[in-house]
């Protein structure tokens, strides 16, 4: 019976004909008062899971969230949906607070959101006491970890939710996947008790693509203006002056591209994340400090500049790509620089002997991403703890294998060449030995007389630095710690040296006509001859949204626009058949959507 609500509501308000993943299960448990542990991956539906049992049950339902800078987004969607929604955060000003609180008290709200040091006020609490909950929510639940990147002091007081209020059930929403994290939020938000669904994190809409970097940013332009010439993403870099420069640089070019990093002003960084979110086709190039919970479902692509920290760093940040299940890229160039530079940041770090070690294992599980031949989402997906899964299909080594070639010889000329020079030199040095260059250090040394001075002929200078990068991403070379980039030998390296193992190597290879066709379909998704009506309908939502001051998408998804397109509906029933447009969305907005498909009719 309350199922049949809930898919009523699914219908009616949102618009959508069926529940996606887990989303029927996870409601069935709330609607019987059970509370719920659920791992979603970015952009799988977690909002449904509590809104629409809200709905159903009676009372308000309380969503706790770390994200203040989006709760007022969320709220506008939520209004847009038709529904009574409100939040409290420090944002507001005390008049509106206490608007807020009493139509609270007046039972006038569906759905309120707090930030959490303030749903542990003693006020709000009292007034809770008072007010019929229909459940609450913790979103971004992982936050109550120590260990995990985004740890919130206040997340671990939320047991007093289950103390207090016993009878209204508690959903805790995660995107974040290890065994760890979800012990950690068991048992600090008492959840011993609770259904788990733990959904599949793969992306499948994302195309993984990874590649060696010389000349990243000219890789970078040409991969943006081939296929997003004019939709929104991301871009990451590790500095802040590389951040400035690349945004500088795509500005040049004619895009819209603003930066985004710790060394901006808050109201500088407030602005450039509002016009990534309020207009179209807008690049945030960022360090990692941007993307935290940025709701935004039509990010078309995420591009690195340099390497991630770890897997777990490049899945968060590749998953804000395509939440709307739409195709999307992510897309990474990193160098044999990165390597270098990371080993060091974590080598000179302040932080436990430990803790280096962890990290160090981390950023090899990274590298051996970026180094394999076989299909990434396969190891993406093995790496969070699903095994089993069958090559994609849609990731640059499926898309196109590698090719490899026997590397043996020349890997021993590299550690031979180390190994002779005393471990004391930088890849720069040792490549000119390898080709023989006598420039006036390597004379001062008297490199010019080794017996690998000049031995590596048959590559030039860069192939050489590629085949650097692998050993050392391999395991065959260590960065020494002394900041000087000198690489040594390591245990892996001997029994190469001694030809007892040979070493495939991998080709590096610019961008590919093949992959340029499937990443296509990511950009390029409009036929010519519907553009004119695809542009003219991306106008009227931009157009109703600056009206009322909200992001595009909260009106309609592009999803939602391209099945305009395509099927253009000639009544408000027809449209209503499009998915994503529920009651008060159609009555609000169909007739000026049905006046500009007929114009173009
Ligand atoms: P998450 O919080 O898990 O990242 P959201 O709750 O923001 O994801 O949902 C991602 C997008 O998917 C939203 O635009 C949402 O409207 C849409 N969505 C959610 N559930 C459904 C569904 N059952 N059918 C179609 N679209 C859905
Ligand atoms: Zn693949």
């Amino acid at each position: 019976m309350n199922m049949l609500q809930a898919q009523e509501i699914l219908h009616s308000v949102y618009g959508y004909d069926d529940f996606r993943l887990n989303q029927r299960d996870i409601i069935a448990s709330l609607l019987a008062g059970t509370d719920v542990l659920a791992l979603m991956p970015t952009g799988g539906g977690k909002s449904l899971c509590y809104q629409i049992p809200a709905l159903v049950r009676s009372g308000v339902g309380i969503v706790v969230s770390p994200l203040i800078a989006l709760m007022q987004d969320q709220v506008d969607a939520l209004k847009q949906l038709g529904l009574r929604a409100a939040f409290l955060n420090s944002t507001l000003d005390h008049a509106s607070a206490q608007a807020v609180e009493r139509a609270l008290q007046a039972g006038e709200l569906d759905l309120l959101y707090v930030a959490p040091e303030r749903l542990l006020t003693g006020r709000l609490l009292s007034l809770l006491d008072r007010t019929p909950l229909a459940l609450f929510a913790i979103d971004e639940a992982h936050c109550v970890s120590q260990w995990g990147h985004d740890f919130r002091p206040e997340y671990q007081k939320l047991s007093v939710l289950a103390e207090r209020y016993p009878q209204v059930p508690r959903i805790a929403l995660t995107a974040t996947a290890d065994q760890r994290t979800r012990q950690e939020i068991i048992s600090q938000l008492q959840l011993e008790q609770a259904d788990i669904y733990i959904n599949s994190f793969d992306r499948p809409n994302i195309t993984y693509t990874l590649h060696e970097g010389q000349n990243a940013r000219q890789q970078l332009w040409r991969f943006i203006d081939t296929y997003h010439y004019r939709d929104a993403g991301i871009v990451y870099c590790l500095s802040r002056k590389k951040v400035e420069a690349v945004a500088a640089w795509l500005s040049e070019q004619g895009r819209i591209a603003l930066p985004y990093h710790a060394g901006l002003n808050a109201q500088v960084r407030q602005a450039h994340q509002e016009r990534f979110l309020r207009e179209d086709g807008v690049i945030i190039v960022a360090t990692i400090a941007f993307g935290m919970g940025i709701d935004k479902p039509d990010v078309r692509f995420v591009a690195h500049l340099n390497l991630p920290k770890s897997i777990e760093a490049y899945y968060q940040e590749t998953g804000r790509a395509g939440r709307d299940g739409e195709p999307a890229n992510a897309w990474m160039a990193y160098g044999l620089q990165d390597v270098i530079t990371l080993r060091q940041m974590m080598t000179d770090s302040r932080a436990s002997e430990q803790q280096k070690r962890v990290e160090h294992h981390k950023l090899e599980a990274m590298l051996g991403l970026c180094e394999m031949t076989t299909c990434r989402r396969v190891a993406l997906l093995d790496y969070f703890g699903e095994q089993g899964t069958e090559a994609c299909g849609n990731c640059d080594n499926c898309l196109h294998p590698p090719e490899s070639w026997d590397g043996t010889v020349a890997a021993q000329k590299a550690l031979s060449c180390v190994y002779r020079t005393g471990q004391r030199f930088g890849v720069n040095y040792l490549v000119e030995v390898l080709l023989g260059r006598a420039d006036e250090r390597i004379r001062q040394f008297g490199h010019d007389s080794l017996s690998t001075f000049g031995i590596g002929h048959e590559h030039g200078q860069s192939e050489w630095r590629t085949i650097f990068r692998q050993l050392i991403a391999l395991g065959y070379l260590s960065v020494d710690l002394d900041g000087h980039g000198a690489l040594r030998l390591t245990e892996k390296s001997r029994p190469l040296l001694r030809g007892e193992i040979s070493l495939q190597l991998r080709h590096d290879r610019a961008v590919e006509k093949k992959q340029k066709q499937k990443a296509q379909k990511a950009g390029g998704i409009v036929r010519t001859e519907d553009q004119p009506l695809w542009e003219a309908l991306r106008q009227l939502r931009l157009r109703l949204a600056q009206e009322q001051g909200v992001p595009p998408y909260v009106i309609f998804h592009d999803s939602t626009l391209m099945q305009m397109v395509v099927q253009r509906p000639r009544s408000l029933a027809g449209l209503g058949m499009i998915s994503g447009i529920g009651e008060q969305k159609r009555e609000r907005y169909g007739q000026a959507f049905l006046e500009a498909i007929q114009a173009h009719n």
